[in-house]
């Protein structure tokens, strides 16, 4: 492992304060949170503590907002300007904030720029061109009372209101534009809280979205804890839909609190995704594929693909191809160019993964490669790769967010589908052959939101995502997000019989 000592990058560093309507504030209570580096273990920053008076004045601004004229007169091609826009302030700045990012949050200045630049950008021009396709539908009636063909009726869709968006850790930037872009696409507001792991690319597309001309209170930021700042997003009555991504323990928190108000929701949660190798895959892909699958953004994705089944006649091979590859990671400082993996985001995550690894072991767990920490100073973790783990066990059963898959051994292929699903999750799943008929009837077999086939982890603004059972509700993205942001409004109107007498 190479950590480098690399200065600090010279890209400013967003204040500790608050978007509210449009000015930059303090939180009420003038309290801070720090700010760590990854990378390193140093608090290089700080942002500020919102709470709850906060995120009402917060709520109240960006209400202000959506029943302004204004804002209700915008023609929707203005809206997606607004986001064209931004898209190109970010374009521009595109390398400073991937440097930002890799800052706050540890992953390779590669990643941040070529992954989460891009996929920010891609989204907001996509979400730009949805602004002007809101579309009803003209529906012919039988109704009962039917008096010669009298009735018409047609449907539109509104805007939801005012949005409160939660974000994780993970894709800072990315998850942000995911809530702000449709929400302003679909003719909402929103009232954003970011990680308070990872808020600073969030503050910098808050002066951005300023910079781009954006109306005051269009989009709001308040960081903080999840406690207050999300809680009390959660529960204010002039919220009326809460999108969110994290895990599912938060999120069952956020659906009990939002029945109160039958506030509209979309969760987006963890996963146990599994990746499946068949015996007649094409090696030279599946192996790095499989391995990138669980490694990638060392694990810290919501669909990472934790669970491998591969099928016996190939099980060593693709194991030991996996582990060789995990070996070869170069683990190091984001900034480094020969990094490949970044350091997980926090003590706490570096913690829980070590914890939930050394469990297992301790139940007879086999370490094929990895199971420790890399270095003394930064929260770096080896890739690992972990055998003999019984289907029941922790380590089988919760997301670890980390770079650990578990490697099972598939006999017989007639058991995949129930091992495969044997989740309480449902995010994601990839198919490793070359056989197109298993490959789509295996597809069909597996609960999940998204089923890759000979790939993994591809994700497109114009496909659908989300999760199936503990893995979420609802759908972002793709035809799907306009369901996400706008409620279906039906008016009906009887004609005169009269007619044109
Ligand atoms: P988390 O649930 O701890 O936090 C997510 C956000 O919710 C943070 O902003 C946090 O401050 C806030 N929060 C915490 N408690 C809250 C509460 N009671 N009410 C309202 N908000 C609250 O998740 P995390 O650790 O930041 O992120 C990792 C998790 O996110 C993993 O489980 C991962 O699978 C999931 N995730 C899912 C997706 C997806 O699209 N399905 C994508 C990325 C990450």
């Amino acid at each position: 492992m190479n950590v480098a000592t690399t200065d600090f990058p010279q890209v400013a560093i967003p204040p500790a304060r608050l978007l509210i309507g449009g000015a930059w504030v303090e939180a009420a209570s003038g309290e801070t949170i720090p700010v760590v580096n990854p990378s390193t273990e140093q608090v290089f920053a700080r942002i500020a503590a919102g709470g709850a008076e906060d995120v009402a004045r917060a709520v109240e601004a960006a209400h202000a907002c959506f029943e302004s004229a204004a804002w209700q007169k915008m023609r929707p091609l203005d809206r997606g300007r607004l986001l064209e826009r931004l898209a190109l302030l970010i374009e521009a700045e595109a390398d400073d904030l991937a440097r930002l990012e890799s800052w706050d949050n540890g992953k390779p200045l590669a990643v941040s720029r070529h992954v989460d630049l891009a996929f920010t950008m891609d989204a907001l021009r996509y979400y730009a061109g949805w602004a002007s396709k809101m579309a009803g539908e003209y529906i012919t009636l039988s109704p009962f009372v039917d008096d010669g063909g009298l009735y018409r009726a047609y449907t539109e869709r509104r805007p939801v209101g005012v949005v409160g968006g939660i974000t994780p850790w993970n894709f800072p930037l990315g998850q942000a534009i995911q809530k702000i872009a449709p929400a302003i696409a679909f003719g909402c507001t929103i009232v954003l809280k970011p990680s308070e792991e990872t808020s600073l690319t969030t503050l910098r597309l808050g002066e951005l979205i300023c910079q781009a001309g954006f109306p005051d209170g269009a989009v709001n930021i308040v960081t903080g804890h999840g406690d207050p700042v999300g809680t009390s997003l959660v529960a204010h009555p002039k919220v009326r839909k809460i999108a969110f991504t994290g895990s599912t323990r938060t999120g069952q928190h956020i659906l009990e609190a939002s029945a109160r108000q039958m506030k509209r929701v979309t969760l987006e949660l963890g996963g146990k995704s599994p990746t499946i190798v068949l015996a007649d895959a094409d090696m030279d892909q599946a192996i790095p594929g499989a391995a990138m699958a669980i490694f990638g953004n060392s694990g810290q994705v919501c669909t990472a693909g934790s669970r491998l089944f591969v099928q016996a006649e190939v099980y060593d091979e693709v194991v030991a191809g996996i582990a060789e590859f995990a070996a070869g990671l170069s683990i190091g400082h984001a900034f480094d160019p020969a990094t490949v993996l970044g350091p997980l985001v926090s003590a706490r995550q570096l913690e829980r993964v070590s914890t939930l690894v050394d469990g297992g072991r301790g139940d007879g767990a086999e370490v094929v490669t990895g199971g420790e920490r890399a270095g003394a100073q930064g929260f770096y973790y080896r890739p690992t790769v972990l055998r003999n783990v019984a289907p029941g066990a922790r380590l089988s059963r919760e997301e670890i967010f980390g770079p650990v898959v578990i490697a099972n051994r598939l006999d017989d292929i007639s058991a995949l589908k129930a091992a495969a699903n044997d989740t309480e999750y449902g995010l994601g799943a990839s198919i490793w052959t070359r056989d197109l008929n298993k490959a789509h009837v295996l597809a069909g077999q597996i609960d999940a939101g998204t089923v890759w086939i000979n790939t993994h982890n591809v994700l497109d603004t114009a496909m659908p995502f989300g999760g199936v059972k503990m893995s979420g509700l609802g759908r972002e993205f793709g035809t799907e997000a306009i369901n996400a942001f706008t409620e279906t409004r039906a008016v009906c109107m009887r004609l005169d019989p009269t007619g044109l007498e």
